[in-house]
């Protein structure tokens, strides 16, 4: 469907949010952690299509967010980051396995939410849902180089203030900051599981951190009916 850009949000130096509404129809309704497919028309490259998470909160059929990182040695995020508002592409429908668990016995459980980057984007919409169904600890680990780029960090900030079930730990690896743990994910996350029998464990970003990630929980015994990784590569 064509889509057209309706605002764009600096949201750190190297990140912006897209929001996007159809030109004629509606999105449909998507679960919790979804992507959708950007695509350019109109270039050469053979491969035209860029999958991304969507970042609202909430469903609204009219509109839909995204939060994109400037890979400038790549080729659609440099052609994404010139367009401007008003600007129309190619947008596909919602799609995408990587949802919650909403079983009985899943919701019972802690949740433990692990990003960097923009692999925040798909845990805005999964944790606003779990906080609403399950009665367990929410935790999300977020790992960033520097503050300024701990995208949502109001937004985030603020729901652990409003809902004590929320535990929000960002970490920077090259600042030090008081109040902000410092170093890689792993250490953080392994924490919050050494005091936890059993869990839903969600991970996403980019390639590295996500196989380290899967290597550091099957090595403390998780298995692949607690752990889900979204792979942006
Ligand atoms: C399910 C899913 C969800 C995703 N969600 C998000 C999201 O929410 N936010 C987000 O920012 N990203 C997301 N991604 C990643 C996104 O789809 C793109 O991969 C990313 O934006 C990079 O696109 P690009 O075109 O700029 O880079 P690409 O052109 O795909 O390039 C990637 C790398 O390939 C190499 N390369 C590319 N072209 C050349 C060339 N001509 N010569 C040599 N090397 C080259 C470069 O090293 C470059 O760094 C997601 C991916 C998936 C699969």
């Amino acid at each position: 469907m064509k889509v057209k850009i309706l605002q764009i949000i600096n949201e750190s130096p190297r990140v912006k949010r897209f929001i996007l509404a159809p030109l004629s129809g509606e999105f449909d309704a998507f679960l919790a952690g979804q992507f959708v497919v950007l695509e350019n028309e109109n270039w050469e490259y053979p491969n035209k299509n860029r999958s991304y998470s969507i970042s609202s909160v909430i469903n609204n059929p009219r509109e839909l967010e995204l939060c994109v990182a400037l890979n400038e040695k790549g080729v659609f995020t440099p052609w994404l980051f010139s367009l401007i508002v008003g600007d129309v592409l190619e947008c596909s429908q919602p799609q995408g396995k990587f949802i919650l668990k909403e079983d009985e016995q899943s919701l019972k459980l802690p949740h433990l939410f692990i990003a960097t980057g923009t692999g925040i984007a798909p845990f805005l919409s999964m944790i606003n849902e779990v906080l609403k169904k399950s009665q367990n600890k929410v935790y999300l680990v977020y790992g960033n180089r520097f503050e300024q780029d701990i995208l949502y960090k109001t937004y985030f900030e603020m729901l652990s203030v409003e809902n004590e079930k929320f535990n929000f730990l960002p970490i920077l690896s090259r600042e030090y900051k008081p109040n902000i743990a410092e170093g890689y994910v792993h250490a953080s996350y392994k924490i919050i599981l050494e005091s936890i029998e059993d869990a839903r464990i969600y991970v996403c970003g980019w390639k590295e951190m996500c196989a380290d990630t899967r290597n550091e929980l099957k090595a403390m015994g998780f298995n692949r009916r607690q752990y889900f990784f979204e792979q942006y590569d």
